[in-house]
């Protein structure tokens, strides 16, 4: 695979999208500096589980391919802190950044360089990056107004702070991923619900119809040992596009929570629907 990207970055300056994904990590610092070198136009690039792969592929993409609206780099766990930081001070276009797995990467001064930089950032992954911790989703939050998607899975460390930072900062969140954060507690997550209550009647109020387009709908706190179904049944209620019921299944809480006692929008308007048949009935 790496002498293969060798001879053939040349002959495709004009690329645009790259999908490098492996299963058996081949790729090398070379094969990424030769495609910096001539892909200037590059969009999209996909270079996951590539844990070969150093910090000198990050300083060559900086360099080379400042076009880069999408990145992915999930499992390149050679990656430090310094080089992602350095990154986005070049490729300030990044929309789409999956980190996923990048344990070296992913420190507060790094997420707080992304805030700084990359403002236009729509969907950031940061599962099972245990360093990350308030500071650096605090600094996200403030400095990507745009993001609409973030995963947190398996961020141990984040706590109540970084839900508030998100419920005031990120007014476009609509997939939120906690799975596994265990240090978040009923009373933040009640401070998700009612920012929403609170900004909609703020912001939202005067644009009647976009309330459905806004608004989390995805949302994962499986393996929540804290939280209790009023809460989440709080959440569903701030957030329509949020679905508990079969097959739309948009909330996600297996482990602890007894999904029965939690109802979202299906069923209170069903509810609705037989109430006023049983009226019409009378
Ligand atoms: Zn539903």
């Amino acid at each position: 695979m790496n002498n293969l990207v060798l001879s053939l970055a040349p002959k495709f300056t004009k690329l645009l999208t790259l999908v490098l994904r492996q299963e058996n990590p081949q790729l090398e610092d070379t094969a990424v500096e030769t495609i910096a070198k001539f892909c200037h136009d590059l969009q999209d690039l996909d270079l996951s589980k590539s844990f070969k792969l150093g910090d000198r592929s990050l300083y060559a993409l900086s360099h080379g391919c400042r076009n880069l609206t999408k990145l992915n780099i999930s499992g390149c766990t050679s990656f430090s802190d310094e080089g992602l930081e350095y990154l986005t001070k070049f490729c300030r276009k990044l929309k789409i950044l999956n980190l996923c797995g990048c344990i070296k990467a992913t420190t507060d001064c790094a997420l707080q360089a992304i805030g700084q930089n990359c403002n236009m950032l729509h969907s950031l992954n940061l599962g099972w990056c245990d360093n990350v911790g308030d500071l650096g989703v605090t600094s996200l939050a403030y400095g990507c107004p745009d993001l609409r998607c973030l995963d947190l899975c398996g961020c141990v460390r984040i706590t109540d702070d970084s839900v508030i930072a998100l419920a005031s900062g990120c007014l476009h969140l609509r997939s939120l991923g906690l799975y596994y954060c265990r240090n978040i507690t009923n009373r933040e997550m009640y401070s998700l619900a009612h920012s929403r209550v609170k900004n909609k009647a703020s912001i939202w109020q005067p644009m009647k119809g976009r309330y459905d387009e806004e608004g989390l709908r995805s949302l994962n706190i499986s393996q929540y040992t804290a939280l209790t179904p009023s809460v989440v049944q709080a959440l569903c209620d701030t957030f329509p596009a949020l679905h508990t019921c079969s097959g739309r299944h948009s909330l996600v809480m297996s482990g602890y929570l007894n999904l029965t006692s939690v109802h979202c929008a299906c069923a209170v308007q069903s509810h609705r629907t037989l109430n006023s048949i049983l009226h019409t009935a009378h």
